[in-house]
């Protein structure tokens, strides 16, 4: 089972797909994590996007698309990926359906972490910031995070709802809640595969 873990930035994607990879033994992809490891280790890709990440911007399509698409081979025999951070544009995610298309799979299910309350999100990232120092997790940078979200990102999930793989839970509640709610969805939705077609 492919899924994405969907929603605004400072939703708790990372620490919920973190928790399903212990727990299930799925293969988590993080394009942020991937690029803030190319940054760390001072490689050419990571002085590239340096600037476009300190600002909040979103990176190049063709480079977030070519970094999943090395991790895609690389794993090959995965039982399931969580796509988290990526895709962020239509451009990316109708990239990903043809690199899944191309090993006979799909993308099964998006668990959209939903955010109503900005300002409870801003609270949080500075939470975070204090305890990761991440660089971009200032108010300002994230305001544009969350801009690029709504202006770009947000759309995804009109496209993936018109595919019916969508299901919500609440991000805001606690990292325990959501986790509760994810892991109903997953049982759900194995259960459902797992029945003979009628
Ligand atoms: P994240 O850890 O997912 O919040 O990503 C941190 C930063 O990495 C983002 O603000 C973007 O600059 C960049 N980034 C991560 N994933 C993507 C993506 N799928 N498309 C474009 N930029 C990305």
């Amino acid at each position: 089972m492919n899924l994405i873990m969907f929603g605004p930035p400072g939703a708790g994607k990372g620490t919920q797909a973190t928790r399903l990879v212990s727990e299930r033994g799925y293969v988590q992809l993080s394009t942020g994590d991937m690029l803030r490891a190319a940054r760390s280790s001072g490689t050419p890709l990571g002085e590239k996007v340096a600037g476009i990440m300190d600002r909040g911007d979103l990176v190049s399509d063709e480079i977030v698309i070519a970094l999943i698409e090395e991790q895609l081979e690389v794993h090959d025999k995965a039982p399931g990926f969580i796509f988290d951070g990526f895709p962020r544009t239509v451009a990316q995610a109708e990239a990903l359906d043809g690199l899944l298309r191309g090993r006979g799979e799909a993308v099964d299910l998006v668990v959209n972490l939903r955010v109503d309350d900005e300002d409870e999100l801003i609270r949080r990232v500075q939470k975070r910031a204090a305890e990761q120092g991440r660089a971009d997790d200032t108010e300002e940078v994230l305001r544009n995070r969350l801009a690029n979200y709504n202006a770009l990102t947000a759309e995804l999930l009109t496209y993936y709802e018109s595919q019916g793989i969508v299901r919500h839970v609440r991000g805001l509640d606690s990292i325990e809640a959501v986790a509760a709610q994810t892991a109903e969805i997953l049982d759900e939705e194995k259960g459902k595969r797992k029945q003979p077609a009628s």
